[in-house]
């Protein structure tokens, strides 16, 4: 079915020329700009447990994350929109079973919010370019800011620092 050439031919691949919009578009972000998608894009994005914590706010079993015992330089991003989130150099055991952290690579790479689910009060961290869950943030952190960043590995993706 070729549209009769003239006037209205231009404009006939819709979905290639959306695809490619969209990507330009998150590569031309900024760290800044928030990144807004529907469930159903995420759900496509993500693999289940990444969703289940990132835009469900679930908790990966302890001791299970690929990054509790992640001793390497590099840093960790968010596994929902890539934001830098957390440098190896804060990062410390905690024995908790979960990667955790002094303090954020930025203070406004993250967002934190009072969550009062499973009868405790705790502070939710969220990544603050996305809206993705985290984890927790406790303030019996070994650090100068006193604080402990306990954090899904699942929500993470990590960069390792090339030597030299
Ligand atoms: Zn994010």
């Amino acid at each position: 079915m070729e549209p009769p050439g003239g006037v209205t031919s231009g404009r006939a691949r819709g979905p290639y020329d959306q695809g490619l919009d969209e990507r330009q578009q998150m590569d031309s972000e900024q760290n800044t700009e928030k990144v807004v998608r529907s469930d159903a894009e995420w759900r496509a994005q993500l693999d289940r447990d990444a969703y289940a914590v990132l835009r469900g706010a679930a908790t990966e079993p302890p001791f299970t994350g690929e990054y509790v015992d992640q001793k390497a330089d590099g840093t960790y991003r968010c596994r929902g929109c890539g934001a830098e989130l957390f440098a190896s150099g804060t990062k410390f055991d905690s024995r908790s079973g979960w990667p955790s952290f002094t303090d954020p690579m930025v203070a406004d790479a993250v967002e934190l919010k009072t969550d009062t689910s499973h009868g405790m009060v705790r502070t939710e961290v969220l990544c603050a370019r996305c809206g993705g869950h985290l984890g927790h943030v406790f303030d019996d952190g070994p650090g100068a800011s006193g604080q402990r960043y306990c954090i899904n590995s699942v929500a993470l993706d990590f960069d390792e620092r090339s030597a030299g």
